[in-house]
């Protein structure tokens, strides 16, 4: 089935209300459809009560629809019974939980952390402070002026010290699509753990755990079609098994005494209070939705999208393309010559065209390209030709207007 951007647009209730937005910050989050919005509203209007604890009807069906979105998560990324599904608020907090707890379990003085250049700011800073708290070394994978891993000095960088290996599945930048696979199977032969920041590719196609063989995957609900403050981490079971807590409270609890307390099973052992129910309810009715349309779908639709884009966008004079990687996502940052790129967003929002400036929570990256910021357009389902030409149409603009200034 081909996918029609604007049958798809009917379905967000947002651009009934902003007509004209050409809304290209997707990479940041994405609008909700009616189906979302309208299953969050239903558990407020129809059966609002906390989980795991009421025995009356409506806090079994909260539990019940809550629970069961678990199941489709794992689904989503074709897990099999190895591997569990825990509630986070997005993927920070499934990095810093990783950070805490798995820390805990594997790390020694003296060893290491291995992540990449490429990594959003949650994929770094938490890594720094386990590795001060535990007396190890955080290394990294550089990239390439193509925005790119460069893995020629990977023997050097994977040693039997390793222990974690944390790396972006998809680049948030660049849009790189990087050989995980290949980082997994170097990782697993010195028995490092592997965690997945699918952040920027669970949203843009089949992710399968299973054949990608990493331990943990992470990823945000808002990202996807669905609410703020859900996020998750799919994790091997027998390791979340072995893994303490990160946080205390109730329901993580099997038992307290007033000297200690025991701990509940996998997955509700890191799932500490009172949960963001509604928001897993909505990512539930999120993932039917996605699936609805088909990950292959979607993926064969932005890949066509990225490629007109990417051939406007190089018929503007003087803009310049970050990164030129082989297998790349619906993410394209940029400049354009002489003009400062958040003046330029400003412009561009004057056309009712919303794109990212900044550093993107990756200022390692900023760093290598020696800019303060870029300009990132970052497309999903709804988006369609109309926006691109939109943008482009800014952009001239905002040419004219430099030149005449
Ligand atoms: N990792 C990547 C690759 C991202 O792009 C983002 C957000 O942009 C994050 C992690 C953090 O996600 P959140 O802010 O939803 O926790």
């Amino acid at each position: 089935m081909q996918l029609n951007p604007n049958v798809i647009k009917e379905d967000f209730p947002l651009f009934k209300k902003h007509t004209s937005l050409a809304f290209l910050d997707n990479a940041s989050t994405t609008q909700k459809p009616q189906c979302v919005i309208d299953k969050v509203n239903e558990y407020y209007n129809e059966y609002n009560s906390n989980v795991h604890r009421g025995i009356y009807q409506i806090g079994e069906k909260a539990t019940y629809e809550y629970e069961s979105v678990r199941g489709k998560l794992l689904q989503l990324v074709s897990a099999n019974d190895n591997y569990s599904a825990i509630y986070t608020s997005g993927t920070t907090e499934s990095l810093n939980l990783l950070a805490h707890s798995l820390s805990k379990l594997v790390l020694k003085v003296g060893d290491e952390i291995l992540i990449t250049e490429m990594e959003h700011h949650s994929n770094i800073v938490p890594w720094q402070i386990a590795c001060e708290k535990y007396g190890c070394t955080l290394k990294y994978i550089p990239i390439t002026e193509k925005g790119e891993w460069d893995i020629s000095q990977i023997d050097s960088l994977i040693t039997q010290k390793t222990k974690i290996v944390s790396m972006i599945h998809q680049s948030n930048v660049f849009g790189t699509i990087n050989p995980v696979k290949k980082i997994t199977e170097l990782a697993k032969a010195v028995g490092a753990k592997v965690i997945l920041d699918s952040a920027q590719s669970i949203p843009h196609g089949n992710v399968n755990i299973v054949d990608l063989n990493c331990d943990f995957l992470v990823f945000s609900g808002h990202k996807m079609l669905g609410p703020t403050g859900v996020g998750i981490l799919i994790g091997k079971t027998e390791i979340l098994n072995m893994m303490p807590p990160f946080m205390g409270g109730g329901e993580m609890i099997y038992t307290v005494s007033m000297e200690s307390s025991t701990w509940n099973e996998v997955p509700w052992k890191f799932e500490a209070g009172t949960p963001n129910i509604a928001q897993v309810i909505g990512l539930g009715a999120a993932i039917d939705y996605l699936n609805n349309i088909g990950m292959d779908n979607i993926h064969a639709y932005e890949k066509k999208i990225l490629a007109i884009a990417e051939k406007k966008l190089s018929q503007v004079p003087g803009l310049k393309i970050f990164g030129n990687p082989q297998k790349k996502g619906t993410v394209i940052s940029f400049e354009l010559d002489g003009i400062h790129p958040h003046d330029l967003a400003q412009i561009l929002d004057e056309h009712n065209v919303a794109v990212r400036a900044g550093h993107h929570c990756a200022q390692p990256i900023m760093n290598k390209l020696n800019v303060p910021a870029t300009i990132r357009a970052s497309f999903y389902i709804y988006n369609s030709e109309k926006d691109i030409n939109q943008l482009v149409n800014g952009l001239n603009s905002a040419l004219k207007f430099f030149s005449i200034q």
